[in-house]
């Protein structure tokens, strides 16, 4: 398989505070992983441009834009109390979007398989009239318009695994049918949104799929999940591309959330949206990083998603067999969804 990375020193140069668990650090040590004898040279590298006011406007307003231009080259800036910007997070932040829009391109072009953007700041929470939670423009959700508006795509699916619920990508497509949102999140958490009841709103409804988790679960809960909830839908969906916010603030040593998914879980995970990719859309599926804030758990989490990407997985057969049982807590959560979603959705086992 061709592979794509997008990484950019550019990236780096958004600066937030020393405490600010969402700071330059997290793409050191992956771009430090991807220099790795058994990581370098193994990837088709991406070069990611300057998304321009127009394909940022497909999804924020351009007051906001405008308002996030104006911090260039300011010290220091807040968006919100937790969402900061240095001279250069403009430019980081135009060229995450750009990241993702690029993969987009080449991937649908079949230049490459798939693509992983290992860009920040990250986005699934800035909605379209202001930035928040560290996010600054919303990179995933304006790559699904742009695959909409550009490359005349009707069915895009989003999967959001990061932590915390993505409201910003959920507002965004509340009542659009072409974007098919689906995110597992801990709940009640921050941003609060994420109910099981948000299901979409006219011809969207059953097109937004939240499934709330109160904390402690782990690779096997996630794997039942993917396979009881978005498989089925996926399969009737029938996206001709899959986005992914790939946030990994559900590792199991995360400093911001109470998860337990391991490098294998994330790899597992991955498989599952690849054969979801294969069934319905040559494979086509570009990940976009999100959150996670534990260094080794994000350096091993990325790698062990980009070697399943490329087609050299890490896990044994054994590993790929193991029947896998979910918590009780966790069958209750997918009978919910499923309850929620049967006026829209057949859940079969497919
Ligand atoms: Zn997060």
């Amino acid at each position: 398989m061709k592979t794509g990375i997008v990484k950019d020193a550019r990236y780096l140069e958004h600066i937030t505070p020393d405490y600010h668990p969402e700071n330059h650090h997290r793409l050191e040590v992956i771009y430090g992983m991807l220099n790795e004898g058994n990581m370098a040279g193994r990837f088709v590298e991406v070069v990611p441009r300057f998304a321009t006011k127009e394909e940022i406007e497909l999804i924020h307003t351009s007051d906001y834009v405008s308002r996030v231009a104006a911090t260039a080259d300011k010290p220091h800036t807040m968006l919100d109390p937790d969402t900061h910007t240095s001279p250069k997070s403009y430019d980081a932040a135009k060229l995450a979007v750009g990241g993702v829009l690029e993969s987009i391109d080449r991937v649908i072009a079949s230049e490459i398989d798939n693509s992983f953007a290992l860009v920040r700041p990250p986005g699934h929470h800035a909605e379209s009239n202001k930035g928040m939670g560290f996010c600054l423009f919303n990179n995933v959700a304006i790559g699904a318009r742009y695959a909409i508006e550009r490359h005349s795509l009707e069915r895009i699916l989003v999967v959001d695994w990061d932590l915390h619920h993505g409201n910003g990508t959920q507002n965004a497509f509340y009542d659009d049918p072409r974007v098919l949102y689906f995110s597992t999140h801990q709940f009640p958490y921050y941003p609060g949104t994420g109910g099981f009841d948000e299901i979409g709103r006219g011809k969207g409804g059953g097109f937004t799929v939240n499934v709330p988790l109160s904390g402690g679960q782990g690779d096997s809960d996630y794997i039942q999940i993917f396979k009881r909830i978005l498989k089925p839908i996926s399969l009737q969906f029938k996206p001709q591309l899959v986005l992914v916010s790939a946030g990994f603030d559900t590792y199991f040593r995360d400093p911001l959330g109470s998860m337990n998914v391991t490098p294998k879980g994330f790899a597992r995970l991955t498989r599952l949206l690849l054969e979801i990719a294969d069934r319905n859309c040559q494979g086509r599926i570009v990940f976009a990083l999100e959150g996670g804030y534990n260094l080794e758990g994000l350096k091993e989490s990325v790698k062990a998603v980009l070697k399943e990407l490329r087609g050299d997985s890490t896990l044994t057969e054994e590993e790929m067999d193991v029947e896998n049982v979910s918590s009780p807590s966790v069958d209750s959560v997918i009978d919910r969804v499923a309850g929620v979603h049967k006026g829209f959705w057949r859940f079969i086992t497919v």
